[in-house]
């Protein structure tokens, strides 16, 4: 077992099982061993490829969008353009160089990040030159808020329970008798705050819950309700998660989850059900949620992809021709994908989404 492992091992033997919330904590966020705090995950080389880095006509195009939001809602004076989990920067950096001619829309931004990863925040700055980091939503200004969250709220950790009846019982992370880690389910027991989800799924079905991304939208929702703003939220994930979508990547390909803590990455697909509650609870609008191929025709890819073309040969186009299918066609990121506006209650949403 390596490090991080044996640690839990020791920790689950002293006191019992642990939830799978606390175990994808430690897994990805442990500050010497986690899977984010050692090292950038990203690109060919890494574990996974975003959009960002399929495309810079992502990242432009959500600047785009955000921009004319921002002058829908009369241009606010200052304001704060954030980033919930930027990875690289590759987003923000296009969406910076697609927003220059934005008359005041830079000179008008305080930009924020919010990231734990100390590696990740470094090529940040490196990409990015000034911001201002956060650990959380929590201490972002109270200001007008345009933020993008692009591949952030699957990172966040899930809890999962299975149906019994009218009860439930919890996937916990223990030990096999090997000594190695396993999965478990305690014991079945009635719970209120699951109540509603009694009405929508039948004995044996498995929901996740995410607390951290309940509460990381509350913060959100709250800003752009009080001072204006919008939020874009990309994510796998569909309205009310159902069945267990837990998994681990490493290198591309899928591997066990529990069988090596801090080195695959761990993801589970997002209730955006879940975050609009949030978003309204906070007294604040969300909108349809809309397939990334959809949003991204909308917003006007095709055309900046036959911009891009023109100055573009060879194998080059070949690359450019496959990253715009890749990013839009429904067997690829298309329909995998959705996106969500949070928005102030008595404006529309941002450009290529529906109320
Ligand atoms: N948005 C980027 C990167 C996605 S990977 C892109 O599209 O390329 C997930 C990002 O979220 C990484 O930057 C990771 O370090 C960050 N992250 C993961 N969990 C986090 C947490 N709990 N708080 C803040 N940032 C987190």
């Amino acid at each position: 077992m390596t490090g991080l492992a044996a640690q839990l091992a020791i920790r689950i033997a002293a006191t019992g099982p642990i939830t799978l919330a606390e175990y994808m904590v430690n897994a990805l966020g442990h500050p010497t061993l986690g899977y984010y705090s050692t090292r950038d995950p990203l690109g060919a080389s890494g574990d996974f490829t975003t959009a960002p880095e399929v495309s810079q006509m992502f990242g432009e195009l959500i600047g785009l969008t955000l921009a004319q939001t921002w002058v829908d809602q009369g241009v606010p004076r200052r304001f704060t353009l954030a980033e919930a989990g930027p990875g690289r920067g590759t987003l923000m950096a296009d969406l910076l160089r697609a927003t220059q001619k934005v008359s005041g829309f830079h000179d008008a931004a305080d930009l924020h990040l919010i990231e734990t990863s100390p590696v990740l925040r470094a090529r940040q700055a490196g990409t990015l030159g000034d911001a201002t980091w956060h650990d959380s939503m929590a201490t972002l200004p109270d200001a007008p808020l345009f933020l993008i969250a692009n591949e952030f709220f699957d990172a966040l950790p899930i809890r999962q329970f299975r149906r019994d009846g009218a009860g439930w019982s919890e996937r916990m992370v223990g030990l096999a008798d090997d000594g190695s880690l396993t999965f478990g389910w305690s014991p079945t027991a009635p719970l209120s705050e699951l109540q509603d989800r009694l009405d929508d799924t039948n004995d044996g079905d498995i929901i996740e819950v995410s607390a951290p991304a309940a509460s990381a939208t509350s913060e959100i929702a709250t800003r752009i309700a009080t001072h204006g703003g919008a939020a874009l939220i990309i994510d796998y994930g569909d309205w009310h998660s159902l069945g267990d979508t837990l998994q681990a990547l490493s290198d591309h390909d899928r591997t066990d989850p529990l069988a090596d803590p801090g080195n695959a990455d761990l993801t589970a697909h997002v209730d955006f059900a879940a975050l609009a509650h949030a978003a309204r609870t906070a007294g604040a609008a969300h909108s349809r949620l809309t397939p990334q191929g959809v949003f991204l025709e909308r917003i006007g890819i095709t055309d900046r992809a036959h911009a891009l073309a023109e100055r573009l040969g060879g194998t080059a186009l070949e690359a450019h021709i496959a990253a715009h299918r890749r990013l839009t066609h429904p067997d690829e990121m298309g329909n995998l994908f959705k996106v969500m506006s949070i928005h102030p209650a008595d404006t529309a949403p941002p450009p290529g989404l529906a109320p």
